[in-house]
């Protein structure tokens, strides 16, 4: 961090100030010029927050080298991280260091047949891991908002009976009681932000899906993470579903940019949720192709036996048999980069 101070600022009120900055932790050098003198700040200055410095009068301008984002940061953690999840069967699922993960499975948990039908076909076709919402948050207080605790049970007995492990969201921390069977927490794009949430998924064991906020930057993303991972657990996976625009055409706008970003600042698996970015199971294999071309380390995709009837995004999950057409691809895609569908 440099910090440029006012020009003509006593010498006494800058000793002071270098050594309040030194009280934080951090080595401050000191260079005088004819007409500008500027510190430069050298250590951990995650916790100094550079809007505060600029309350201080002596304080012209304030640049922020480096990022404020430590344990997730690529630069104190040069390789990819990888998240493995145990079946409890004896082996593991991976996620990132060239991994690709596959998550699939309905918007929401709504029937034992549903459930069991498509975690039985979505692991038929490949994929590694099953999704499905048990506490929905959904926009309208009329919409349907779940099973609860009755679809967590539901979600595990199709766990049961294809060995797939499992992923739903939490939506408060009060549901985590009930998690134990639950092999990866999300947390969803509504949820990013909640502060007090993340902190207490700081001190669970379990892997966490972070995903985007509708209107959040990367670095808010990444923050995000660094508040779970400060507090103890760093078995994240990042998920990027699209933000909003001012295009409506489609639900969101995925931003696959943000992919090869991420990718460059952090060392956590990255993966993409298409379904959400677009709204429109149509275009969901090609968004799903072009986000693996980009280097994502997985999907979550919403799959649903009779899309028609869901109760909850139907209009964009994808059936089984399109599944098992964009799953061929996907393999082909894994090979040329050399990763394994786990
Ligand atoms: C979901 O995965 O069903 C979901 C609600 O996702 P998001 O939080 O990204 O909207
Ligand atoms: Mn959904």
């Amino acid at each position: 961090m440099i910090i440029a101070l006012k020009h003509g600022t006593p010498k006494d009120r800058i000793g002071s100030f270098k050594a309040f900055l030194e009280s934080q932790g951090v080595k401050v050098h000191l260079s005088e010029g004819a007409s500008q003198t500027v510190l430069g700040l050298v250590g951990d200055t995650s916790g100094i927050d550079e809007d505060s410095l600029m309350a201080y009068q002596l304080v012209e301008k304030v640049i922020r080298v480096q990022e404020p984002y430590k344990r997730a940061n690529r630069m104190f953690h040069p390789e990819d991280s990888r998240i493995d999840v145990d079946t409890g069967c004896g082996e593991s699922r991976r996620i990132g260091a060239g991994y690709l993960g596959i998550i699939a499975g309905p918007c929401s948990v709504e029937t034992r047949e549903q459930i069991v039908a498509v975690a039985k076909a979505v692991k038929e076709a490949g994929a590694g891991f099953l999704r499905g919402g048990a506490f929905k948050p959904r926009t309208s207080p009329y919409s349907f908002q779940g099973l609860g605790c009755k679809g967590l049970d539901l979600l595990l007995e199709a766990k049961r009976e294809t060995g797939l492990p499992i992923v739903t969201e939490l939506m408060s921390i009060q549901q985590l009681e009930v998690f134990d069977g639950v092999d990866i927490i999300q947390v969803g794009a509504r949820n990013m932000q909640n502060f007090t949430l993340l902190k207490e998924l700081g001190r669970c064991k379990k892997p966490i899906l972070l995903k985007r906020g509708l209107a959040s930057t990367i670095t808010e993303l990444l923050m995000a993470a660094e508040y779970i991972m400060s507090g103890g657990n760093e078995r994240i996976i990042l998920c990027e579903r699209g933000i909003r625009t001012f295009d409506s055409y489609t639900r969101n706008t995925l931003d696959l940019s943000a992919i090869p970003a991420l990718k460059r600042y952090t060392h956590l698996p990255v993966i993409v949720d298409p379904s959400h970015a677009t709204g429109i199971a149509w275009m969901v294999p090609a968004m799903a192709k072009a986000a693996i071309a980009a280097g994502a380390d997985g999907l979550i995709i919403e799959v649903h036996n009779n899309p028609e009837k869901a109760l909850c995004d139907g209009e964009q999950s994808i059936t089984p048999d399109a599944f098992v057409v964009l799953m061929d691809v996907l393999k082909k895609y894994a090979e040329f980069e050399k990763k394994l569908v786990s």
